[in-house]
C-alpha cells in the first residue's frame, strides 16, 4: 500500500516558489520512487527545471522513507545545504512534507499532489484500495472495498445501473458489486449479499482524526 501522488504543473511549482530563490530538493525512496514522481531521476529532472526558472539549487537528497524517522537524520546530514536555501521543495507525498516541516525552520513547498492510498494493479496503473473509513466491511465483501471500488461508494449494492457486470458510471469498469457477488459465490458465502449494511457513520472518527492506542 502506497501513497499515490502526481507532480504539480511546473507553473504551479514556480508559483509556489515565488520569492524563494535558493532551493533544496528532497525526494522519497519509497512511494514517490514507485510512482516515478519523486525518485532519484525525477529529483534530477526537477533540478533542471529549477535552474531554468533561474533558481539556485543548494543541494538535493532522496530520503529512504520521507514519512518516518529517517527524515530527521537525512535533514541533519544535509543541514548545511538546507540552511543555505530559502526553502525545501518536497517531492514526497504530503506525509513527507509534514515530516520535513518539523525540522529546521525552513518553508517546505510540495511539488506533488497526494491523491490517495493505493496499490499498483498493473505496471503504472494505481488504484485506490482503502479510504480509511474506520468501519471496515472487507469481511462481508470478500476483500473488495465497496467504498473505493464502487463509483457511488455504495455499502449495499449493486445499484440499478449495473449492466452485464459493468458500471453505469464508467462502462469500461467492472461493477464493484458484481465482483463482490462473484467472489462471495466462489467462497460459498452469497448469503452475505442479503445482509443489510447500515449507512456509514461519518462520526466514527471525528476530524481532526487521531487515536490513542493503549
Ligand atoms: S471498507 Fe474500504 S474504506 Fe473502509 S476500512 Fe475497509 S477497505 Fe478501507
Ligand atoms: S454499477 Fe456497480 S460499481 Fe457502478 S455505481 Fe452501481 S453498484 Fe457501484
Amino acid at each position: 500500500m502506497k501513497s499515490i501522488t502526481k507532480q504539480k504543473s511546473i507553473e504551479d511549482i514556480q508559483e509556489g516558489l515565488k520569492g524563494l530563490d535558493k532551493i533544496f530538493v528532497v525526494g522519497c525512496g519509497t512511494c514517490t520512487t514507485m510512482t516515478k514522481t519523486g525518485g532519484v531521476e525525477q529529483v534530477e529532472e526537477m533540478k533542471g527545471h529549477l535552474q531554468e526558472m533561474g533558481k539556485r539549487v543548494t543541494g538535493s537528497t532522496v530520503i529512504p522513507t520521507a514519512c518516518d524517522d529517517m527524515t530527521e537524520v537525512a535533514m541533519k546530514e544535509n543541514e548545511q545545504f538546507i540552511r543555505s536555501a530559502d526553502a525545501i521543495l518536497s517531492m514526497s507525498c504530503a506525509l513527507g512534507v509534514h515530516r520535513m516541516s518539523l525540522y529546521l525552520d525552513k518553508p517546505v513547498i510540495p511539488a506533488l499532489d497526494t491523491l490517495f492510498i493505493g496499490v499498483e494493479e498493473t505496471p503504472g496503473y494505481f488504484r485506490e484500495a482503502c479510504d480509511q473509513c474506520g468501519q471496515c466491511l472487507l469481511g462481508q465483501t470478500a476483500g473488495i472495498c465497496p467504498i473505493t471500488a464502487c463509483h457511488k461508494g455504495l455499502v449495499n449494492g449493486p445499484c440499478g445501473g449495473t449492466n452485464n457486470g459493468k458500471c453505469e458510471v464508467d462502462k469500461d469498469k467492472d461493477c464493484a458489486w458484481t465482483l463482490i457477488y462473484n467472489r462471495l459465490k466462489e467462497q460459498g458465502r452469497l448469503d452475505l449479499m442479503h445482509q443489510y449494511q447500515p449507512p456509514r457513520n461519518h462520526h466514527v472518527i471525528l476530524k481532526p482524526k487521531s487515536v490513542k492506542i493503549t
